[in-house]
């Protein structure tokens, strides 16, 4: 799938455009002032999978706790800052590895180069994000409303701004909560500059319309070539949204898929809870490093059927009544109570991953 050339930024050790693999990023909604809570989020992200986070930097404690989020996060961290450019200040100094600004939204021109000299001296990338929700009054009544036009022309005044004070470690992102309204402002902007593009789409809702909005929407501009970083916005608790990034990029094969989950449809055989088994470990095998070749596993709803319909699965399991089945391509390996049978199926494909991963 070829893929629209960017400009390469570095967000901490991350690579974000200039051909290196899509990264997905996600969001804290921790109170950032909470140290250990905000890390707690960041490893349970990086364990799913996300590979960069952003941070709300409201106030001068939470720029302060900078300091120690970003030394021990095991994710590079981007501060989102809104009008204080004071708060970008602290957060460059404090050791901040992004931030998120527009620069047209913080005041006088010096303040502006107050921040672009603290960023210059350590290479941080500045991250323009223009949402259709919060449009400019001015360009909201040039183009008689939210336009992708409208978003493209604000996006394009903020990266004027920092050009103009010899700065181009910048990406740029166009959410809006509409899916056809960010895809044509994606695209314009793809058209219009050649800065690595955040692609997202915002206020996309619950697990269950967000997912859909953010497939569609994100995966149309992946396919079309335009995109570097993503960001699947969902209600609730970030970490859900590693593995529909994750999918996106899978579906589209931009991501090596390390896993293929089969499981069946349930019927009148079916005597577990079989959705919530197979979710269970869908989300368990979500971060599966990258193996030789990708690892097949079943979750069948009945010990009857189930082993011989998943013959060709790597390992499987088999739900019944009470007990349940271990299977190795289609051969029962061991019964056990049904408890055990997520952990035991766990402990076989750590042992596999150990002897197949690729790097
Ligand atoms: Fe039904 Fe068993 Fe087949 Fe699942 S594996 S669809 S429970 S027969």
């Amino acid at each position: 799938m070829p893929r629209k050339q960017t400009k390469e930024v570095k967000i901490g050790h991350v690579t974000i455009g200039g051909g290196a693999p899509i990264v997905i990023q996600s969001m804290t909604n921790t109170d950032t002032r909470d140290v250990l809570a905000t890390l707690k989020q960041i490893e349970a992200l990086a364990q799913a999978g996300c590979e960069v986070v952003r941070i709300a930097v409201l106030d001068q404690d939470a720029a302060y706790a900078v300091k120690e989020i970003a030394s021990q996060s095991m994710l590079p961290v981007i501060a989102d800052i809104h009008f204080d450019y004071r708060l970008a200040l602290i957060a460059i100094e404090q050791g901040i590895h992004g931030l998120r600004l527009n620069p047209g939204n913080i005041g006088a021109r010096w303040k502006v180069q107050e921040v672009v000299r603290a960023v210059k001296e350590r290479e941080i990338p500045i991250r323009i994000g223009v949402n259709g929700g919060s449009l400019d009054k001015e360009i909201r009544e040039k183009y008689h409303g939210i336009t992708a036009e409208g978003m493209v022309e604000s996006a394009l005044n903020h990266i004027h701004i920092l050009e103009e004070e010899g700065y181009d470690k910048i990406k740029v992102s166009l959410k809006a909560s509409e899916v056809p309204l960010m895809l044509k402002a994606y695209r314009l902007m793809s058209e219009t500059v050649d800065y690595p593009l955040h692609v997202g789409v915002t206020e996309a809702g619950t697990v269950r319309s967000g997912l859909i909005k953010s497939a569609v929407g994100i995966g149309t501009l992946l396919a079309e070539g335009i995109g570097d970083t993503i960001r699947v916005s969902l209600t609730g608790d970030p970490v859900q949204e590693i593995p529909v990034a994750l999918g996106i990029l899978r579906t589209l094969g931009l991501k090596e898929r390390s896993v293929d989950l089969i499981s069946c449809p349930t019927c009148g055989r079916t005597q577990v809870n079989l959705a919530e088994l197979a979710d269970q470990v869908e989300m368990k095998l979500s971060h599966l490093p990258v193996l030789d070749r990708p690892l097949k596993v079943a979750v069948m709803g009945c010990a009857v059927n189930g082993p011989g319909e998943a013959r060709e699965a790597d390992f499987g399991i088999a739900g019944g009544k009470g007990m349940g089945l271990l299977f190795r391509k289609g051969e029962i390996v061991a019964r056990m109570p049904e408890a055990e049978l997520l952990p035991a199926l766990l402990e076989e494909i750590e042992n596999y991953v150990k002897e197949h991963r690729k790097d």
